[in-house]
């Protein structure tokens, strides 16, 4: 947990989110500010920045998360859907823990 972290806050339940799914390893809730009908955002418990900061330790973990999307899309009414990781400041990364946004359906 990094304290200055809003995703750990989340994951700590300090700052409420509207989660759709929990493991040991990973959470995943609803975007506050959704760029599609759905939009949710797969985040690793684990405190990592961003896709720069990941290695090999880190592939199995980055495996789970992306598997995880299409069952999750499929459960929230979803046939297709797109995902997106936004790495660094540059790259339109605003919060600095690693994160798979998975949109679909119509834009809201
Ligand atoms: P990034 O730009 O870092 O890839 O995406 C960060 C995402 O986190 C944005 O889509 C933004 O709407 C979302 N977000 C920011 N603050 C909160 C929050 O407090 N709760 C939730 N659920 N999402 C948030
Ligand atoms: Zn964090």
């Amino acid at each position: 947990m990094t304290t200055d972290c809003l995703f750990c806050k989340i994951i700590a339940s300090d700052i409420p989110s509207t989660l759709i799914y929990e493991d040991d390893d990973v959470i995943v809730f609803n975007d506050i500010k959704p760029m599609a009908k759905v939009h949710f955002l797969i985040v690793p418990k684990l405190h990592i920045e961003s896709l720069k900061s990941c290695d090999e330790a880190h592939q199995a973990l980055l495996g789970k998360m992306l598997l995880l999307a299409p069952k999750l899309a499929e459960e929230q009414g979803l046939n297709g859907f797109k995902t997106l990781i936004n790495t660094g400041r540059e790259g339109g990364q605003e919060v600095f823990h690693i994160h798979v946004h998975v949109f679909g359906g119509a834009a809201g």
